[in-house]
């Protein structure tokens, strides 16, 4: 961090900025220039200090150095993070389709989905018991009853799954059922949620908020990471913009931006991200192309019936089709369809 100081401020009121900086435990550099004087901050100074030091007597500005994300972020070197989830590996070359309905609506609804995405090349099973709904009057899911067809559904066939969770009280519920948690958009910065997500074992899959900064969005993963978790995915399912066109506006060069101000995995989700079924498969491939980990995609056997989301929800044929598009993406980005062990 450096601060730069207003023109004309004063020897004294230098000396006190160093002071200040002293007190925090870190170490004042001072620069002198022709009309102003700069001070570096030798050390690792909080996000609280940073912004008190904004309105510190003689200060004009504070310029951050180095990234906030000391755990999510790039750093030197940092290879890309691998995530192993049901012998299945996510992030570090190696391209990633989950696929599942929006919301679990009965086993056999499940059961069939689940067979069909898996015979088309998903390998992992998504599927929402716990439904965040704009409205309380639309279902809400089936709770603990579609965990349960969840954890049947990954048994007979072997995919690990993904779900969401919405409270910090269900997490181990959740944790205990699927694989994988999800934060959906609309809990990103529901930060009690998150610690919790960080206490777990389980990877845990951060969506980005429809009005989150890519830096808000990072911060989010970097609080279940500082809980403990270091097993995080990010997920770009689209943000709230002037365009009506679409549910959302997919926004692609977060994908590439998250990868590169991050070491953590990517995954595109294109159903929430426009909305409609039928630009699912333009912007997974816009997305594989720009350098996501993988893509999560709803399913459904009939889309006109779905009890969520149908309009954004492929058919199993549409799913079979956007498997064939993907197949070809990912072996031009060289990243091979990562493959699941059969049981
Ligand atoms: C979902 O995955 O079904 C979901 C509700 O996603 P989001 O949180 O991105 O809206
Ligand atoms: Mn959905």
């Amino acid at each position: 961090m450096v601060i730069v100081t207003k023109t004309g401020t004063t020897a004294e009121e230098v000396a006190a900025i160093e002071e200040r900086i002293r007190s925090e435990g870190l170490r004042p550099h001072r620069i002198e220039g022709a009309r102003l004087v700069i001070v570096g901050v030798v050390g690792d100074p909080s996000e609280d200090f940073r912004e008190q030091m904004q309105i510190f007597p003689g200060v004009e500005r504070v310029v951050r150095i180095s990234t906030p994300f000391k755990l999510a972020g790039a750093g030197e070197g940092r290879p890309a993070t691998r995530i192993e989830v049901g012998g299945l590996t996510i992030g570090g070359g190696s391209t990633v389709i989950m696929a599942g309905p929006c919301t679990i609506e009965s086993r056999e609804h499940l059961m069939e989905t689940a067979q069909q995405v898996k015979q088309a090349g998903a390998t992992i099973l998504r599927g929402g018991a716990y439904k965040p709904r704009t409205s309380p009057y639309s279902f809400q899911g089936l709770e603990v009853e579609g965990l349960e067809y969840l954890k049947e559904a990954s048994l007979a066939t072997g995919m690990p799954t993904i779900s969401e969770v919405m409270e910090p009280g269900l997490v181990g519920t959740v944790a205990a059922h699927a694989d994988i948690l999800q934060i959906g958009a609309r809990n990103t910065q529901n930060f009690p949620l998150l610690k919790e997500a960080g206490k777990v074992a389980n990877p845990v899959m951060v969506k980005r908020g429809p009005a989150s900064t890519i830096s808000e969005w990072l911060m989010s993963a970097e609080y279940v990471m500082a809980a403990g978790n270091p097993n995080v995915i990010l997920c770009e399912r689209g943000i709230r913009t002037f365009d009506d066109s679409t549910r959302n506006t997919q926004d692609v060069a977060a994908v590439a931006v998250a990868k590169r101000l991050s070491h953590l995995p990517v995954i595109i989700d294109p159903s929430h991200g426009t909305g409609v079924w039928h630009l699912v498969e333009p912007l997974a491939l816009a997305g594989l192309a720009a350098g996501a980990d993988g893509i999560m995609v709803e399913v459904h056997p009939s889309p006109e019936l779905a009890l969520a989301d149908g309009p954004q929800s492929l058919t199993f044929e549409n799913f079979d089709l956007l498997m064939s598009g993907v197949r070809r993406v990912a072996a031009a980005m060289d990243r091979p369809l990562s493959e699941l062990v059969s049981p």
